[in-house]
């Protein structure tokens, strides 16, 4: 029986192989950053979320030493237990004032803050309507939570109103990411909470790339003044504030809510509080980071307009995460490895990540405008090719 299973899997790998969908890990040696070691080769990386650079950051490196010095390393607990420290209620104190609201709740990640939110507040008998462009982790999340679960096209409001009126569910909760991981767009959100308040549904917003980077570091939310007690709003912390957890912000009621009934809340072990006092320095360097956002934009907007004079399919984004689609995985593929040819890291995409195979090209403030430079010069010469 084992044996049999063991084969089955070794089949399952070579079909993947054979399809070009086989994946495998790629070993940094040097810490995150515009230019990395990856076996065994420099390159100039644009596949990390380190939007801002801030993840070898001098002063997060100071905040997390002085961090352990002052508090150790591990936890040691669950949040509920003996695992919440000091260090974790000033910096959710210090997160929910940054970004505007009542209170929020610290996560060990993103992937478990979206579990934590979407099981808590929804169950048998309920409604999660979702966009089908939506991380994997919201995906799992209401898959956990056993509510119905009602996909609407990408960013299609008239869908989702449909969904919503056909309702007849006890709780609606709207679920989206604020800036598509794999896409690079923002969902329409002064929309989506419109529509969340005429059918009395609460909007739940995953920003994990939106925070640090849009609405002067505070988020799609602050970007597109959007205030609402109906709003729940992610940031994970592991992309643009260079640290690694999540916060979630909304109304007291609903983080005591969380505090109270959230399973993957409860049953997990506490971040280390290192993380949390390094939090601190990470809200400080965001908030300070006008003149990286604006690094940021200028190498989109460099990039975005060489791309198009080589008539390059990219994707309606203005964010730092940009597209390529391609014809198919192979081409992907091929194209990812004559750049690394070429001391470029860039990442193929394909599907099941996505439905539609691509190269994602993602961006720094850590990036000198002569890497983004000769990336494009390069990828002109690829892509006439
Ligand atoms: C990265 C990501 C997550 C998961 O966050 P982690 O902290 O990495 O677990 C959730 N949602 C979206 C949209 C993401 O891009």
């Amino acid at each position: 029986m084992v044996f049999s299973l063991l084969d089955e899997l070794q089949q399952s790998l070579r079909e993947r192989a054979d399809a070009g969908l086989l994946r495998r890990r790629r070993t940094l040696a040097t810490p995150q950053g515009a230019l990395v070691e990856v076996d065994g080769l420099q390159l100039v990386n644009f596949c990390s979320n380190d939007y801002l650079g801030l993840a070898a950051h001098p002063d997060l490196i100071a905040a997390a030493q002085a961090g352990a010095a002052r508090w150790g390393v591990g936890s040691g607990a669950a949040h509920l237990v003996a695992g919440h420290f000091v260090a974790h209620e000033a910096f959710e104190q210090a997160f929910a004032a940054f970004v505007g609201r009542p209170a929020a709740l610290s996560f060990a990640t993103g992937y478990l803050a979206n579990l934590a939110v979407v099981t808590a507040l929804v169950g048998r008998g309920d409604a999660v309507f979702a966009d089908k462009l939506n991380h994997a982790s919201l995906n799992d999340a209401v898959v956990l939570s056993r509510a119905d679960f009602k996909r609407f096209a990408h960013n299609d409001l008239v869908q989702l109103e449909r969904l919503l009126a056909e309702s007849t569910a006890r709780r609606k909760l709207i679920v989206v990411d604020a800036v598509f991981s794999m896409d690079g767009d923002l969902a329409p959100l002064a929309e989506m909470l419109a529509l969340a308040e005429r059918y009395d549904a609460l909007l739940y917003v995953d920003d994990a790339h939106g925070f640090g980077v849009l609405g002067d570091g505070r988020g799609t939310l602050a970007e597109l003044g959007l205030q609402s007690p109906r709003l729940i709003q992610l940031a994970t912390l592991g992309k643009a504030a260079g640290l690694g957890g999540a916060m979630v912000a909304a109304e007291p009621v609903l983080i005591d809510w969380l505090v109270n009934a959230a399973r993957p809340y409860i049953y997990t072990t506490a971040a280390p509080p290192l993380l949390a006092q390094a939090g601190l320095a990470s809200l400080r360097l965001i908030t300070e980071g006008a003149g990286l956002r604006d690094t940021l934009r200028r190498h989109v907007a460099a990039f975005r307009g060489a791309m198009q004079a080589c008539g390059a399919q990219l994707l309606d984004s203005a964010t730092p995460i940009q597209p390529i689609l391609v014809q198919d995985n192979q081409r992907a593929l091929a194209l990812s490895d004559a750049l690394r040819e070429r001391g470029y890291w860039v990442a193929a995409i394909r599907p099941p990540t996505v439905p539609t195979p691509r190269l994602r090209v993602c961006f720094s403030a850590a990036h000198s405008d002569e890497q983004v430079a000769g990336l494009c010069a390069t990828l002109q010469e690829l892509l006439r090719a």
